[in-house]
C-alpha cells in the first residue's frame, strides 16, 4: 500500500456520508441561493440525491471497493435528482469511480486523478468554462489546489484541506460573475451579485472530503 494511502471503507464512504450531512444541514441556504438566481430547488435536489446515495451504499455492506461505491453513488444521483445537478454530479462521481477502478485503496495522486476525471465529466456534459458561474468554479480550483499541494510535497490531509479552501474561495468568487450556463444564465446581468448555488454545494462536498480524510487519517 502506498504511504498516505486511503482505504475505501474508511474514506470514500465517510466522504459520501459527510457530504449527505453537509448538503442536508445547508439545504435551506442552498435553496435560498437558488431561489435568487434559479428555481429554488437546489437544497432539495442535493439533499434528496445524497440521502438516496446513503441508502444505496447502506445496502451494499462493507465489501464494495471505493471506485464501485462512487459509481453507485453517481448512478443513484442521476436517477433521483431531477435538476441539472443530478446528471452533473452523477457523471462526476461515476467518472471519479471509474478512475479509481477496483483497487481497495488509493493514494493522493490517484485521488487527484479521480477528481480531475470528475471535473472533466462535468465539463463534457455541461460545457461550462471557468468564470461561467457554475460548480466548475469551485471544482476547478479544488482539483488544481489538490495537485499543487501534493506536488509541493504536501500530505494527503494538507492537500485535501487546500482543495476545500480553494473550493470555498471559488464559490465566493462566483458572486460578481454573470452566469453563462444553467438556469441562472436566463437572468443575464441580473445574475451578478449572487453566489452560485452549485458552486456552494460543490465546496461543501469538497470540505466533506477533507473532513473524511482528517477523520480517517
Ligand atoms: P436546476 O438548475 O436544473 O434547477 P439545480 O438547482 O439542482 O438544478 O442546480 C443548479 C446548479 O447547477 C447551478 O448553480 C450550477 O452550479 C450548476 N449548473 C447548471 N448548469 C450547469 C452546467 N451546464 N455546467 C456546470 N454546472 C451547471
Ligand atoms: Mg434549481
Amino acid at each position: 500500500m502506498p504511504t498516505d494511502a486511503v482505504v475505501r471503507d474508511q474514506t470514500v464512504i465517510a466522504w459520501l456520508t459527510a457530504a449527505e450531512a453537509a448538503v442536508s444541514d445547508r439545504a435551506d441556504y442552498l435553496t435560498q441561493l437558488d431561489a435568487a438566481i434559479g428555481d429554488g430547488d437546489h437544497g432539495i435536489n442535493m439533499t434528496r440525491g445524497f440521502a438516496a446515495v446513503g441508502k444505496a451504499l447502506a445496502g451494499q455492506g462493507d465489501q464494495i471497493p471505493p471506485g464501485r461505491a462512487l459509481i453507485l453513488a453517481g448512478k443513484t444521483l442521476v436517477s433521483t435528482v431531477g435538476g441539472a445537478s443530478g446528471p452533473l454530479w452523477g457523471s462526476a462521481l461515476r467518472a471519479a469511480g471509474r478512475s479509481l477502478g477496483d483497487a481497495e485503496s488509493f493514494d493522493g495522486e490517484q485521488l487527484a486523478d479521480a477528481l480531475d476525471a470528475a471535473l472533466n465529466a462535468v465539463v463534457d456534459l455541461g460545457a461550462a468554462a471557468p468564470g461561467d458561474k457554475t460548480m466548475v468554479d469551485a471544482l476547478g480550483p479544488a482539483t488544481e489546489a489538490l495537485r499543487a499541494r501534493l506536488s509541493n510535497g504536501g500530505s494527503l490531509a494538507e492537500a485535501v484541506d487546500a482543495a476545500a479552501e480553494a473550493a470555498e474561495q471559488g464559490a465566493l468568487a462566483t458572486v460578481p460573475m454573470q452566469a453563462r450556463k444553467g438556469r441562472a444564465s436566463y437572468l443575464g446581468e441580473r445574475s451578478i451579485g449572487h453566489q452560485d448555488p452549485g458552486a456552494t454545494s460543490a465546496a461543501l462536498i469538497v470540505r466533506a472530503l477533507q473532513q473524511a480524510v482528517a477523520a480517517e487519517g
